[in-house]
Order: structure tokens, then C-alpha cells, then sequence
């Protein structure tokens, strides 16, 4: 399933803007990863996991562009899935002497604190941990259920909002002055938007979500698979029209 070139290879990393940059997906199961530097004291927050596999092709991705992992000392989530959280164990466990503050909504926070294996691998994805050479430990992860913005330096201060309908604990982070929009599955681009059909998924919710988000002034689109873009608003647009289709015939 993974090939060991896989292993080695860097991920391809871009320069969104200054300060904020993306590593892209690597082939199998895993997400696109977003590097935000703090302008003031040059740590670096971290938005989602990967899947472990990739991890070592990120640092290498980083270094890249003089972005020192060590930095990290924050990393936000946008769900709790399996591709955007595994690389979190090998991760915490290369900054043990300086661990990264975790931060993710409710029911990803939850499951991540609780560190049972059957939650975090829902029997029917026919994967397990083995597969990514990971165990699962309890991780402390903070709630950002009432904590509605947080500041990044002094060029981002980021919103939060549940957006559910991909699975219980979707976030997108949004930064109203930049327009950097950080949905994780909930769109994608191309018109595409994320499945309804993992536990915890619903296609209203969905729909009800990307609605929302339809409402927001984004430039950057910054999403957890595929490519992203600089044309925000006409890609959300696009995928609420696609999802409200797909609505139309179930
Ligand atoms: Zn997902």
C-alpha cells in the first residue's frame, strides 16, 4: 500500500504568503499540511498531523525553506481523522523535551485524549496503526471549544468555526484580514467537497456548513487534499453548488 520511496521524499512545499506555508499530500492517505510562522517570536504553528508516514518527507520539505520543525510549538487540527492525526505520535515523541501545545474542537480533542485505538480506527476503514507504524497513546489535546479566535504574531488572528457534516469534530480556521481560509475535508478544489459517509458524517450538515462558509471573503483556499488557491470565494462557491446537486438526486 505505501511504497518506501514514499518514506524519503520530501513533501513538496509552497510559499502561500509570507509566513504561511503549505506541504502538499503525499499519494496514499494521507493530508496537505500548512506551516504558519509567528512573525514575532518565529515558532511555528502547525495545522494538521499527516499520516506518520509523511513526517520525516515534511521535515525535509521544511528545511526547504529554513523552517526548523523544533519551532513547532503549536499544532492545530481540523478533524480527528485518521490522515490528518497519526502523524501527531512520532511527532510529539521527536519534541518530548519541548512538546507543542495541541489544539482541536471537542470530539477530536476528545477522542485524541482518550488514546483508544478502536476510536481513532473505526473498523470499517480496514486500516490499523501497525500499518503506519504508530501506536496510539493518549495525546493532551485543548479543547478550542470556547476559545472563538487565537492570534498567530501579529499578522493572524484566526476564527473558529464547527463545521460539521465531514465528521463530528470539523473546525475551519479562518483569518478574516488575510482571507486564508483552513477548511480540512470540508471543500476541496475543483468544485469538490469532502465524504458524508464516515461516522459522524451527514450530507445536511455538510451542505449546511460549506453554506456558511460560502459567506465568508476568502482568497487563500488552504484545504487538506489536493491543490489549493488563490481564487477562495469562487472555489467554495463552486463546491456549494456541486454538494447541493449531489443533494438534489439522494
Ligand atoms: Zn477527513
Amino acid at each position: 500500500m505505501f511504497s518506501s520511496r514514499e518514506n524519503y521524499s520530501a513533501k513538496i512545499g509552497r510559499e502561500v504568503i509570507k509566513n504561511v506555508f503549505y506541504f502538499g499530500e503525499y499519494l496514499s492517505l494521507d493530508c496537505n499540511q500548512y506551516v504558519i510562522v509567528d512573525d514575532v517570536t518565529r515558532e511555528l504553528a502547525l495545522f494538521d498531523g499527516g499520516n506518520g508516514i509523511s513526517l520525516k518527507g515534511l521535515i525535509e520539505g521544511m528545511k526547504k525553506f529554513d523552517l526548523n520543525f523544533e519551532n513547532i510549538t503549536k499544532i492545530f487540527l481540523t478533524h480527528e481523522h485518521v490522515d490528518h492525526v497519526l502523524g501527531l505520535y512520532p511527532l510529539m515523541e521527536m519534541l518530548k523535551n519541548n512538546p507543542p501545545k495541541i489544539y482541536a474542537f471537542t470530539e477530536t480533542a476528545k477522542i485524541l485524549n482518550e488514546g483508544k485505538e478502536s476510536k481513532i480506527f473505526p473498523g470499517n476503514l480496514g486500516i490499523s496503526p501497525k500499518m503506519f507504524g504508530i501506536s496510539i497513546v493518549p495525546l493532551h489535546v485543548i479543547d478550542l471549544n470556547d476559545k472563538g479566535n487565537f492570534e498567530l504574531g501579529s499578522e493572524f488572528i484566526f476564527k473558529i468555526y464547527f463545521t460539521p457534516g465531514h465528521s463530528l469534530g470539523s473546525i475551519c480556521f479562518y483569518e478574516p484580514n488575510k482571507k486564508i481560509l483552513i477548511p480540512g475535508d470540508l471543500v476541496f478544489t475543483g468544485g469538490s467537497f469532502g465524504r458524508f459517509d464516515f461516522p459522524g458524517g451527514s450530507l445536511k450538515q455538510l451542505t449546511e456548513s460549506i453554506k456558511f462558509i460560502s459567506t465568508l471573503d476568502v482568497k487563500y483556499l488552504l484545504p487538506g487534499h489536493m491543490d489549493i488557491s488563490s481564487q477562495g470565494n469562487l472555489e467554495v462557491q463552486n463546491s456549494f453548488r456541486m454538494v447541493q446537486s449531489i443533494g438534489r438526486f439522494l
